[in-house]
C-alpha cells in the first residue's frame, strides 16, 4: 500500500485519524516486508495482529501464514477491513463486538477479524498462545501493557515481532546497568530472549509520529526461567526493587520479605546490601526469587 493509496482510501472512507488510538499507519513496502520477514512465516503459522489499521501488514500476513487473528479497536477500520478482505476471504471473516458478546462460529478460520480492545481481549481470554506469533505495528500508548500481558499469558506466543516507540524497544532489549533497564525489560525477558531490532524512520508512517520507532523481535525461551509461584514473586520483587530506582534494593524489599530471609539470600548471591535494582541481571533476579521462595 503506497502513501498515495493510503491517503485515497482514508479520504474515500471519510476516515479522520485518531491520535489517541496511535493511528500512524505504515506505508513503506520495504519496512513492511522486513517486519514480516523477521517473523519467518510458513503456512503452518498462526499470527496475532493487534491494530491492523487499513491492513497493509495484514495483507502480507494473509499471504504467508495459515491463520491470522486481527484485533482492531476502531469500528470504522473494522468495517473498512471487512470490505477490503471480504472478496478474498469472505467465508472466513468474523466480526466481534467491543463488549465481548462475540458470536464466533466454533471452527478455525484463515482470517478472523475482531472488533475489540486488544488489551481487554488478552486480559479476558486467557488462552494458550503457544502456537502463535505476534506480528504487529502496535498502538504506541498500549504497546508495553500488551507485551507484558502476552509475556504473562498461560503459554505465551512463540515469537513477538512488534513495531513500537524506539524508547520502548530500547527498554525491551536492554541489560543490567543500561539506562533503559527496568521493570518492562525484566517482565518481558523472563519469558523472551531479545533476538534483533531495527529502527523504522518516521517518514515511513502516515502521519509521521513525533517519536522514533523500531521493530523488535523476541523469541520465547525454550524453558521458562521460573514456574509455579515464581513468576508472580519475580514480578513483585522487580516492581518493589525499581519502585525507587536510586534506593538500595535490600531496604525496599524489606517491605515484603523478612530481613533475615533477605540477608541470607543476598549473602548466598554475594550481593552487596547497598546494591540497587538496576545493577542486578535477569539471572540474579531469578536466583533471588528462587531463594526467597525456598521454605525455611
Ligand atoms: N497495522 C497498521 C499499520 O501498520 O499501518 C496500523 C498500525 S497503528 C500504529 C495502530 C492501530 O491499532 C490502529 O489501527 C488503531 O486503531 C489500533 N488500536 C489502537 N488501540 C487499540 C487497542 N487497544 N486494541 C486494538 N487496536 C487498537
Amino acid at each position: 500500500m503506497t502513501l498515495t493509496e493510503m491517503k485515497r482510501l482514508l479520504a474515500a472512507g471519510d476516515i479522520q485519524l485518531t491520535k489517541s488510538l496511535g493511528q500512524n499507519f505504515l506505508h513503506d513496502g520495504n519496512q513492511l516486508r522486513r517486519i514480516v520477514g523477521a517473523a519467518v512465516l510458513t503456512p503452518a503459522d498462526k499470527v496475532l495482529e493487534i491494530g491492523p489499521g487499513l491492513g497493509p501488514l495484514t495483507e502480507l500476513l494473509l499471504a504467508r501464514a495459515g491463520e491470522v487473528l486481527a484485533i482492531e479497536k476502531d469500528l470504522r477500520l473494522v468495517e473498512f477491513l471487512r470490505e477490503r478482505f471480504a472478496s478474498e476471504r469472505s467465508a472466513d471473516l468474523l466480526i466481534g463486538t467491543v463488549d465481548g458478546s462475540r458470536n464466533l462460529p466454533n471452527r478455525s478460520s484463515a482470517f478472523q477479524l475482531l472488533h475489540d480492545d486488544a488489551l481487554k481481549y488478552l486480559q479476558r481470554e486467557r488462552r494458550d498462545w503457544s502456537e502463535w506469533k505476534l506480528v504487529a505495528n502496535l498502538p504506541y500508548s498500549v504497546a508495553s501493557p500488551i507485551l507484558v500481558e502476552l509475556a504473562q499469558a498461560l503459554v505465551p506466543p512463540q515469537l513477538l515481532v512488534a513495531t513500537l516507540q524506539l524508547e520502548v524497544a530500547r527498554r525491551l532489549m536492554s541489560t543490567a546497568d543500561d539506562d533503559d533497564y527496568g521493570v518492562l525489560t525484566l517482565l518481558v525477558q523472563l519469558r523472551y530472549e531479545p533476538v534483533e531490532w531495527f529502527k523504522i524512520p518516521s517518514g515511513c508512517f502516515f502521519p509521521e509520529p513525533e517519536v522514533d520507532s523500531a521493530c523488535v523481535v523476541l523469541k520465547r525461551r525454550a524453558t521458562p526461567l521460573l514456574t509455579g509461584d515464581g513468576p508472580a514473586a519475580f514480578e513483585k520483587i522487580v516492581k518493589r526493587g525499581f519502585s525507587q530506582r536510586r534506593k538500595m534494593m535490600l531496604k525496599l524489599l524489606k517491605q515484603d520479605w523478612p530481613a533475615e530471609k533477605l540477608g541470607g539470600a543476598f549473602g548466598q548471591l554475594q550481593l552487596s546490601p547497598q546494591e540497587r535494582a538496576e545493577k542486578l541481571s535477569l539471572e540474579q533476579f531469578v536466583a533471588l526469587t528462587e531463594l526467597l521462595l525456598t521454605p525455611g
